[in-house]
């Protein structure tokens, strides 16, 4: 399953079509279902179960805004059966955050217990959706997107690649990573991240490895990465040598 982020400057309005670009592009891994979210005025998004034509035509008939900021996803089905619902991103209850995974979370039949007491209910059979909830929860109580993201990874278990977007926050991607790839692209007044380089070689060669445990805040002109502990981390770029 593959993974895409944008953030772009102020007068970007390609970050669809890049993200949709990046999707055919790890289409070679295989996959069941596809998905695409936009920062515009909220967060508006569109996903559905077969391959990435389908939602492509769904798309010619009714686009997402264009503007500076997305997210996509292609699944590969671990909890819940390949339904355009299941598909990611997946929005929280409030519609402030939305998000894409790659992995699995262990805990998750756990954490949707909690957010039941809090009379949040899933609407999806996902590992997934409990951590755009548990986000948004962290997002409300401390403001901030990468703070909210680092609150949220400490209550998971198991393997994760996690990109967020938040209707608050046009031109911030946050992304996190633990036994999951995770890879940043250096643009010029944009960035990306990617779970692998294929997903933004034909944008950019400059790019960095992510380590284990850690996490990265993209705008279209910083690249903020940190440990899980909040401590910051200096990673060299390096060139990807193969042509897109
Ligand atoms: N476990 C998640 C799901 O089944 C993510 C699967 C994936 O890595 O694509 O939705």
């Amino acid at each position: 399953c593959g993974i895409i982020g944008y953030a772009g400057g102020e007068n970007s309005t390609r970050a669809v079509d890049v993200v949709l670009e990046s999707l055919a592009r790890l289409e070679y891994r295989g996959y069941d279902s596809a998905g695409v979210a936009v920062v515009a005025d909220g967060i508006v998004q569109a996903k559905k179960a077969g391959k990435l034509q389908g939602l492509l035509d769904e798309l010619a008939a009714q686009p997402l805004p264009a503007t500076t900021t997305a997210i996509g996803h292609t699944r590969w089905a671990t909890h819940g059966s390949p339904t355009d619902e299941n598909a990611h991103p997946h929005l929280s209850f409030d519609r402030q955050v939305t998000l894409v995974h790659n992995g699995i979370i262990e805990n998750h039949a756990e954490l949707a217990r909690d957010l039941a007491v809090r009379g949040i209910d899933t609407v999806s059979e996902t590992d997934t959706e409990v951590v755009a909830h548990r986000l948004a929860l962290a997002l409300a109580e401390t403001g901030d997107l990468t703070e909210a993201m680092r609150a949220t990874v400490q209550e998971l278990e198991g393997s994760f690649t996690l990109v967020a977007i938040a209707a608050d926050s046009p031109g911030t991607v946050v992304a996190a990573r633990r036994n999951s790839p995770l890879v940043i692209g250096l643009g010029d007044g944009e960035n990306f991240v990617g779970s692998d380089v294929a997903a933004f070689v034909s944008q950019t060669q400059r790019a960095i490895e992510m380590g284990q445990d850690e996490m990265v805040t993209i705008t279209p002109d910083s690249v903020a990465i940190q440990t899980f502990d909040g401590e910051p981390v200096e990673r060299e770029e390096f060139h990807i040598d193969w042509n897109a």
